[in-house]
Order: C-alpha cells, then structure tokens, then sequence
C-alpha cells in the first residue's frame, strides 16, 4: 500500500497493508524464503551491522514477510507495534523472558491455556519469579492478590473452555494502580471481536495459529503493545531466536485477509449451535458468553462485538458419557486445535486440562462430563446434526 495507511479502514489494511514484493510485480504477497540478506559491498555490510543503516541483515531478526504480517496485525489491533513469534507459547515466553526479573511477581488468571500455566508453574518460578492464580472474572481476587513486587497481570478472556470474560476496564484500572503491566491473551476474540489495548491492556498476546491462521497448517504467535515494550522484547526475540518463519508469516497474511468475515460467521454458528444445545433435553449446561443468563454475558456485549466460536457443554454422568458422545460424532474432527474452518471437538479434562492436578480442575471448573466444540464454518444444520447423532448415544 503506497499511501499512508492511517487513511485505510482496518477492513483494507487487513487486506493490502504492509505490502512488499519481489522484483516480480506479483500480485499475492512475495514469500522472502531466506535466511540472510547480502551487502552491496563490504562498508554497506558494515553499516547495516552497525545499525547506522536500517535493512534487513538476518532473518532472525527481520524478514520481509514476516514485517508485513507484523504492520497488518498491528493496524488490525490499533498497537503501536506487532512482534511476530514462532508460536503462541513463545509470544508469552517472550513478554516473561523480556519484562521480568527475578524477585517479581505475577497474578494470573487460574484458567488460562494450558501450556501457558506449565510454562509459568514449572518453569518461570525457577528463576525465581513469584505466581498467584485468581478466579478471571473475580476482581476482588485480583486486587487482594497484588504484592508489593506485583510487576504483571495476565490474562486470557473470555476463558477456554467456559467462556468466562475479565473486566478489561477494570483490570486495567488495577494493573495501573499497582504500576504492573496488563497482558490479554487475545487469541479467542481476534481484534476483530476485542481490542483489549482500547480497555487499557498494555500488552495482547496472540497464537495465529488459531483463528488467524484458519485452517490449521502453522504454529505461529504475536505480542503487540507500544514501541517501547516492543523493543524489549524484539531485543530478547533477537537474542534468543523464537521469531516466526516466513513460509507461516505468509500463511497468516492470507489468514488476515479475510479474518473478518470467518470471526463473524464462526460466531453466528457458535450462537445458533449454543442456543439449539442450550435447548437439547441430553444437555445439563452450556457454557457460551453468547447466552442471556452466563454470568459474562454483560461483560462481553460491552468488550466484544461478536462471542466468537467456543462453546462448551456438560452431559449427565462423567467422562464415560462425555466419551461416548464424541465418539459417536461422525464429522466433527476430535483434535485439540481451535479456531479452524473445520469443527473441532474434544473432551478438556483428559486432553486439553489432563495435565492439571484433580483439584486445579476442579477449581477451573472442568467437569468430566464437559465437552468444548470449537465451532467451524461447515453448514450449521450439518455441525447440529453430528452433535444430535453423539448425544443419541445417550
Ligand atoms: C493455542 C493457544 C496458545 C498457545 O499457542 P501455540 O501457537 O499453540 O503455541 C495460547 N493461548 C491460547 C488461548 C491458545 O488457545
């Protein structure tokens, strides 16, 4: 895009910003497959390692495509700057590895992905950083935990698989009283349905690839916030080497293009699909922000323009009916991945939350007759009627 791209609406900046080619004249994005870069002459080389000139040197640490990947989704979530990651997982580690010390402290939401309480449970404490987990949406909890070396809140709204929703505005207010930073793992809403930086996150974490992908083929992740905290985690990205592939940033740039309009029709299957099983005799309790009596549903009209694509759902009995509808499915794909075109379900406390103690479980809320479907763009008679033939089995 030539002209400036303040000028554009996110809708065509999703699409065109960023733009860089070859010498080719394509039209689709160039796909820079290359590790280094080479110099006009030697005192260009020198100059570009000295950072006297800005180019391209390695792509550790930059990378044509990747850039491109990083403006578009940067616009997309009004944040200053876009930080592309080799997967969700390195977008957190990153932001830790980066903006904490020894000696701090961390409140984190007590259901947040997976991988993401591993990292912080058994590693991130051995270098001597303190965690507290909180209920997400209870903000007393989150006040009464703040320390006097409380240096970041983190959190993933609205929650995988109960979509229970944080007040943003509220956490924000906190995080900025007790001087920490506020990090939003974003990847359920997209920027499409949330943009936590306008509540006052100071930092949105994505795993693209989830729903920014779209079609499950790359592992990929994002941190975006404002050019100085950027800096410092570019500075450990650099160092370190968990930076993006080109061939993924080239995936998630077509991702991009048309992330509006999937996020849109993923939550209006969701909302269909939450409504028919809310009213399905076999089901005890759907767990939707979508549906007028879940506890968020309030929050997430005010923060979210649309409820997004999980929905979670308990049977009567445990885990040997909860397994005995999945099973009975026929189209569905039973994998753990979300956010795809195709309908994703699965079983979370022996899959998704298997890793968790009973307890932490128990205290998330993961029953065992819970069952999450990550609702695709399939026809949503076809999705109904795959869910009403495994709880036939009932
Ligand atoms: C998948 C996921 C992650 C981790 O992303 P990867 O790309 O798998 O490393 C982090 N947060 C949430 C909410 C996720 O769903």
């Amino acid at each position: 895009m030539d002209k400036d791209e303040d000028q554009y609406q996110p809708d065509t900046v999703a699409i065109r910003g960023g733009y860089q080619r070859s010498h080719e004249s394509e039209h689709s994005e160039a796909l820079f497959l290359t590790s280094s870069y080479v110099f006009e002459n030697a005192e260009m080389a020198a100059k570009y390692f000295s950072n006297e000139l800005q180019g391209n040197v390695y792509s550790r640490y930059t990378n044509p495509t990747v850039s491109t990947f990083e403006k578009r989704l940067a616009a997309l979530e009004g944040a200053e700057q876009c930080v592309a990651t080799a997967s969700g997982m390195a977008a957190a580690l990153s932001v830790i590895m980066a903006l904490l010390q020894s000696g701090d402290h961390v409140v984190c939401s007590q259901d947040v992905f997976g991988s993401t309480r591993v990292m912080m449970d058994k590693y991130i404490t051995k270098f001597g950083v303190q965690v507290t987990y909180v209920p997400l949406a209870d903000l007393q909890a989150w006040q009464a935990a703040i320390q006097s070396n409380t240096k970041m809140m983190f959190c993933e709204t609205p929650s995988n698989p109960l979509s229970e929703i944080a007040d943003l505005e509220a956490l924000s207010a906190i995080a900025k009283q007790a001087d920490a930073l506020f990090v939003v793992d974003n990847c359920f809403c997209t920027p499409v349905l949330q943009k936590p930086l306008l509540w006052g996150a100071d930092i949105v974490l994505h795993s693209a690839t989830k729903y920014i992908d779209g079609q499950g083929r790359c592992l990929g992740g994002a941190v975006l916030g404002s050019s100085d905290l950027m800096e410092q985690v570019v500075g450990f990205l650099r160092a370190a080497g968990p930076t993006m592939s080109p061939f993924n940033a080239w995936v998630f740039l077509k991702g991009l293009e048309t992330l509006r309009i999937r996020m849109q029709a993923h939550s209006a299957n969701a909302n269909e699909l939450a409504n028919w099983l809310n009213a399905h005799p076999k089901v005890v309790k759907v767990f939707y922000a979508g549906l007028e009596d879940h506890p968020g549903h309030a929050l997430a009209l005010k923060q979210q323009s649309g409820f997004g694509g999980v929905v979670a759902f308990t049977v009567e009995g445990g885990r040997e009916t909860a397994w005995a509808v999945i099973d009975s499915t026929r189209m569905l794909s039973l994998t753990a991945n979300l956010g795809d075109a195709k309908t994703t379900i699965v079983h979370p406390a022996t899959t998704t939350h298997g890793r968790l103690s009973e307890e932490a479980r128990a205290a998330a809320g993961i029953s065992d007759g819970l069952i999450r479907v990550a609702v695709g763009l399939e026809d949503i008679a076809d999705i109904k009627a795959d869910l009403e033939l495994g709880l036939s089995a009932l």
